[in-house]
């Protein structure tokens, strides 16, 4: 059987190419004992593919010069010689930018079609919310009234941050880089407050406004300018949760890349920390936001907002466009029906 691939072509230096994918068919077996073949149906494009496309040391493997890149993916089970899930059962796991993978099941997991769409286990019932729930709770340590602020708001992890945090009784802020978006998180994720970030001259003094009891809790999606600008508002004992850099991920070198905090002495004189995480450390917690999500889902609480693009072959634009901000919500991309 024909499988179609995106491989990677090249590496990119700065923002990615469409030179830098290749797209390959390949001829896939059969199952192996104790395998199963399973059919795309959505893969997931992400912001941390982009350090997967450099030869660098990572705590995930670098993409493979001429290989199939690899992505979050829900599929169905089209054939299993003894695997761990039946034929006909909806699956999801780390597999590749293709048509149809073989898998043994390991990391892998299944789905309840009808909780909800298919796309939803790789944003809010994926790994995604899961980075929300964990950031805030394992990390960050939230509590209720605490006053917290996200940047890149309306974008998978986002979304959830302002959702969770509302419902723990906090005072939820955001930036995000257009007006649709703000509107959006403002109307559906729980977000009391949000600027557009690209339209205010004054970063420190637009986090006060939204802010106005300064931040407890920053859940840092982005770096560079608004994590300088959020040092400057933090309330005693801060915690910030530095979950993505997304403005440093296309830097072609040091020099490129946008400044490190020159406030970090706040931290010292507000006894607040900072702290970097990685969310698959945490496996319990992930798994206790899939219960909670999922409940949330089923009595209708859960906001979500997707981007879905149409066809493997536009994955390599529609992951560029994710660098871009050109996604609302949830990035996926729909390789084939249900
Ligand atoms: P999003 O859906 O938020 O998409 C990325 C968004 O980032 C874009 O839509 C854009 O929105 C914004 N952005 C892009 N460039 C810049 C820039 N230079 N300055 C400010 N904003 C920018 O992605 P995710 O929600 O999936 O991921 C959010 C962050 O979380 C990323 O940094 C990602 O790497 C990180 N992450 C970390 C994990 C972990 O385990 N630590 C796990 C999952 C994600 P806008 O229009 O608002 O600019």
């Amino acid at each position: 059987m024909k499988n179609n691939q995106i491989i990677l072509n090249s590496r990119p230096s700065g923002f990615p190419v469409a030179d830098n994918f290749g797209y390959a068919t390949t001829e896939i077996g059969e199952p192996g004992e104790g395998q199963m073949l399973v059919r795309n149906i959505y893969m997931s494009v992400d912001p941390y593919m982009r350090g997967r496309l450099n030869d660098t040391k990572s705590y995930v493997p670098s993409f493979q010069m001429g290989k199939a890149l690899q992505a979050g993916v829900v599929g169905q089970v089209m054939a299993s010689n003894g695997g761990k899930f039946a034929e006909g059962a909806y699956v999801t796991g780390m597999g590749d930018w293709a048509d149809y993978q073989i898998i043994d099941g390991e990391g892998w997991n299944q789905v309840d079609p009808d909780l909800a769409p298919l796309s939803n286990y790789l944003g809010v019932l994926g790994m995604p919310g899961m980075t929300a729930y964990v950031g805030l709770t394992e990390v960050a340590g939230l509590k209720a009234g605490d006053s917290v602020f996200c940047s890149a708001a309306s974008g998978a992890v986002g979304q959830v941050v302002g959702q969770i945090a509302k419902n723990m009784g906090c005072h939820v802020s955001g930036s995000a880089g257009s007006q649709e978006k703000i509107d959006l998180i403002k109307a559906t994720c729980g977000y009391d407050e949000a600027f557009n970030y690209k339209e205010e001259e004054n970063l420190p003094a637009a986090i006060k406004r939204v802010c106005p009891d300064g931040v407890d809790v920053y859940f840092e999606n982005v770096g560079g300018p608004q994590l300088e600008a959020v040092l400057m508002n933090i309330n005693y004992k801060a915690r910030i949760a530095v979950c993505g850099l997304i403005a440093s991920y296309n830097a072609k070198s040091m020099d490129d890349m946008p400044p490190g905090p020159r406030n970090l002495m706040m931290l010292i004189g507000l006894a607040a920390k900072m702290e970097g995480f990685i969310v698959s450390f945490y496996p319990e917690a992930c798994a206790k936001w899939i219960e909670i999500g999922a409940g949330w889902m089923k009595e209708g609480k859960l906001n979500y907002r997707e981007t879905i693009t149409d066809g493997l072959e536009n994955a390599p634009a529609a992951f560029m466009g994710l660098l871009r901000g050109e996604n609302v919500g949830k990035a996926v991309v729909k390789i084939a029906d249900q």
